[in-house]
């Protein structure tokens, strides 16, 4: 009697066993993160009628994880108060951009229909309500908080715009990681992939020289849309991956204190601009 209990209860444990095991097996778990970063003292958000809450929380999320990623990891400061300002739509970005900020009527238009995100002196302007995902929310909003901290460690700067674009984007994609529990994947990685896609649908070769001032990058922009970030991207990702992350700290500083672009390139990541260039432009020609 005793033996046909026992082996019903191991029977059952069994059973109960291999739900669960088909259970995470079809469902894998889910860990919240636990603890997100503080929001940084400097930051204010401000939302504008019409912004959702929940937009907003994803500002808020995205802000926390980008201050602790360039922090701790690229050992960058932001050392200055900003504010960003959320705006429902690319009408009411466009009128922010132009009444609120003072920019010209054409960049404000210009930006209202190609961008969601502006960094204008110490404030970001982003049209979340443009924006159609939770990780896109999340890559702009990092993407715009890196340039003021590029600002802050650099002053401002005219050359090697790439450099400092693709940084942005590698950032932004680092922090959709940090906050995507995924299960052994690495966000960086599929965007380094769809990058990669986008370039070679291009019908433009991609090239680091024609990048370089911001007049330069604004003509490649409005010339090549979306491909004119994913060359930059591509080519930071691909130099970071040889580096210390304190390299681009290195880099900015230098440019405030004077140095030129690509002195301080150099000096920073090891190799002139010009074989850099040509590096990526290989491995541009053996991966399209
Ligand atoms: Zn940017």
């Amino acid at each position: 009697m005793g033996g046909v209990f026992i082996r019903r209860i191991i029977f059952d444990l069994i059973a109960v066993f291999a739900i669960i095991s088909l259970y995470l097996w079809v469902e894998p778990p889910i860990f919240i993160v636990a603890q997100l970063p503080p929001f940084p003292d400097e930051v204010k958000i401000v939302a504008k009628p019409g912004v959702s809450s929940f937009d907003v929380s994803i500002v808020r999320r995205a802000v926390c994880l980008t201050t602790r990623l360039l922090e701790d990891n690229y050992s960058l400061a932001l050392g200055h108060d900003i504010e960003i300002i959320l705006v429902p739509d690319a009408f009411s970005y466009s009128v922010t951009l132009q009444q609120d900020e003072n920019l010209s009527r054409d960049v404000s238009l210009f930006q209202g229909s190609h961008s969601f995100g502006t960094t204008n002196n110490n404030h970001i302007i982003i049209n979340v309500g443009g924006i159609a995902g939770y990780n896109d929310t999340l890559f702009v909003t990092a993407h715009e908080l890196t340039h003021q901290y590029q600002i802050a460690e650099a002053g401002q700067w005219n050359r090697l715009n790439w450099l400092m674009e693709g940084m942005a984007d590698m950032v932004a994609a680092q922090v959709v990681n940090e906050n995507t529990v995924t299960h052994g994947e690495n966000e960086v990685n599929k965007y380094r992939f769809s990058w990669l896609t986008a370039l070679r649908s291009s019908h433009d070769k991609p090239n680091l020289k024609k990048l370089d001032s911001k007049h330069d990058w604004l003509l490649d922009f409005q010339n090549n849309g979306a491909v004119t970030y994913r060359t930059a991207g591509l080519a930071v990702l691909n130099l970071a991956d040889s580096r210390e992350s304190a390299s681009f700290r290195t880099y900015m500083n230098a440019l405030r204190d004077g140095v030129d672009a690509e002195q301080a390139f150099q000096s920073a990541f090891g190799v002139s601009c010009s074989a850099y260039n040509q590096q990526y432009e290989d491995w541009l020609a053996n991966n399209l």
